[in-house]
């Protein structure tokens, strides 16, 4: 029976602890913050809900620690009505959190422990190798283990689902075949430039980093480039592809909801143009950057425009 997800996100699963203080603590000091707040963040989960908010069928697969962080995320995609069928539990590592501090100024302190993330395996992806084949798109990101995001890469193409690899946090020197086995490669400027080791600061940056990235072996680039939209690169060439103007807030996470809304995308509206889809999805994460905070600035459908369906 099919399981009617087409949406499989592969990846991480990370709860911020944010502390606001007046200032940032030096080495051995000890002082007092003003403020408290717990987020759900993690880039897959982050692209996960986000193309769950648009109305996508989705699925995470991924791996969360045996403590109360792990039980919370597992309530929050359940509220998100995210299939966890494939959330791993391991006692091996606590789940992933990122501990951060930020000062009046804005100015932050972040320590990532990735834990229960770097204990995805091979196995955990043949476990779920009958939801990818069943899926229209599979999407992975950088913050698992690579054999792991390699594994869900590899298994997607054999079944001729559609891969979307985002390749963030940066990597260097990344393994030839994340390239060869990602119908669609996309990363920011930053990411970009760590890839292919060229400087990448504007469009015409860009569409030299895309090129390059496109000889390595994926089928399309997509460069994101925060307020200027985006540059689509396929063997035809480059596009570039603006966004309207907004007062951002807080882009935290805004490559993150491009990528999930761009997902939704491919699973539900195949037939649009890529650039229509690219339009679309940056118009969505141009929303999420004029709200504060992660997935809860992630717009639902039904408060988006009726022209993004
Ligand atoms: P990241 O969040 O990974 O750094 P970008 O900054 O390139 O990625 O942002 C991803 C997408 O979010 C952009 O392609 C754009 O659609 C949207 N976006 C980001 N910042 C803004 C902004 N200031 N105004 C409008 N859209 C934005």
């Amino acid at each position: 029976m099919s399981s009617n997800v087409k949406v499989v996100v592969v990846g991480s699963c990370m709860t911020d602890l944010v502390s606001y203080t007046s200032r940032l603590p030096n080495p051995g000091e000890t002082i007092h913050g003003h403020k408290f707040n717990i987020g759900f963040g993690g880039k897959g989960a982050n692209q996960c809900i986000m193309a769950t908010r648009l109305g996508a069928s989705t699925a995470m697969v991924a791996k969360v620690g045996k403590d109360s962080f792990g039980e919370n995320y597992l309530e929050n995609f359940r509220n998100n009505k995210v299939d966890i069928t494939h959330v791993g539990v391991t006692d091996e590592a606590s789940t992933g959190v990122a501990p951060i501090a930020v000062d009046d100024s804005g100015e932050n302190c972040i320590i990532i422990v990735a834990g229960a993330n770097l204990k995805m395996s091979v196995e955990d992806i043949k476990n779920a190798e009958k939801m990818i084949s069943e899926a229209s798109i599979v999407v992975c990101q950088g913050e698992i283990t690579m054999e792991a995001t390699k594994a869900a890469l590899v298994t997607a193409r054999r079944y001729k689902v559609k891969t979307l690899m985002n390749v963030a946090p940066a990597i260097e020197n990344l393994d030839p075949e994340i390239y060869k086995n990602s119908d669609i490669f996309c990363v920011n400027e930053s990411e970009a430039s760590v890839c292919t080791g060229l400087s990448v600061k504007d469009v015409n940056e860009a569409k030299v980093a895309a090129t390059k990235l496109l000889s390595l072996g994926c089928g399309s680039v997509i460069i994101t480039l925060g307020e200027e939209g985006a540059l689509y690169t396929t063997k035809d060439g480059s596009q570039h592809i603006t966004t309207e103007k907004v007062r951002a807030v807080d882009t935290t996470g805004a490559g993150d909801a491009f990528v999930g809304a761009l997902a939704y995308y491919f699973a539900y509206y195949p037939a649009l143009p890529v650039t229509e889809m690219i339009s679309r999805a940056c118009r969505v994460a141009s929303i999420s950057v004029q709200a504060q905070g992660t997935q809860s600035s992630y717009p639902s459908r039904d408060l988006l425009p009726q022209v993004l369906f």
